[in-house]
């Protein structure tokens, strides 16, 4: 088979120049970060408050680098590739997950590794590591059989007058009471459970299928 073209996809996850966050001021309200015009959605069912942008994929630039919250959470919650937004492969051994600037030693990993990337199908695994030279050199892959979801990364206030000061951008674990004085950008997750499927592209693809018991 030959390679696909290796033209530059634009993840699914990415952020474009025409998805800008509106300004918003922030209160607090019962003991906690607020929107002065909170609505229902601001919230997700743990009751931690997001980042409000337009989801406009497509629109404007690629803003290298910059992930856009909601597809990053659906991404991560739902289990689609973080790439191509379909749902992520998974076999009997588990969900795909593409690591990036993995350790020299990722066999001495220990379970729980946290992670604010979400999960990738295979087709676009193959591509990923093939159109990048430091994927190919310094990703592993992974099939995860259990994960939690382990907090959130975002921009952390704390109480002020008259109205909250935003203090760094960081990650607060889901049961820190940090979590009520952020505005969260990234769902980051534990993989509790999983086993290193090898690292750089040989291991993509091909290797799999030949040790799986479909
Ligand atoms: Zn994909």
């Amino acid at each position: 088979m030959s390679p696909a073209p290796t033209r530059a996809v634009v993840p699914y996850i990415t952020r474009w120049s025409g998805e800008r966050p509106p300004v918003v001021r922030v209160v607090e309200r019962r003991g906690r970060l607020a929107y002065a015009d909170e609505r229902s959605y601001d919230r997700d069912t743990g009751g931690v408050l997001w980042r409000r942008v337009p989801s406009t994929p497509g629109k404007g630039r690629r803003e290298f680098g910059a992930v856009h919250p909601l597809r990053q959470r659906v991404a991560m919650a739902g289990l689609l590739c973080q790439v191509c937004g379909g749902p992520a492969d998974r076999n009997e051994n588990g969900v795909l997950w593409l690591i990036g600037d993995a350790p020299d030693a990722p066999g001495s990993w220990p379970q729980g590794l946290e992670t604010a990337h979400p999960p990738v199908c295979q087709p676009c695994a193959d591509l990923s590591v093939r159109a990048c030279p430091h994927l190919r050199q310094r990703s592993v892959t992974l099939r995860v059989r259990t994960w939690t979801q382990a907090g959130v990364h975002g921009a952390l206030y704390r109480p002020g007058c008259p109205d909250p000061v935003l203090t760094d951008a960081t990650g607060i674990p889901s049961d820190h009471p940090a979590i009520q004085w952020i505005i969260a950008s990234q769902l980051i997750v534990r993989l509790d459970h999983f086993t290193l499927m090898g690292a750089g592209i040989e291991h993509l693809g091909r290797g799999e299928g030949a040790n799986g018991r479909m």
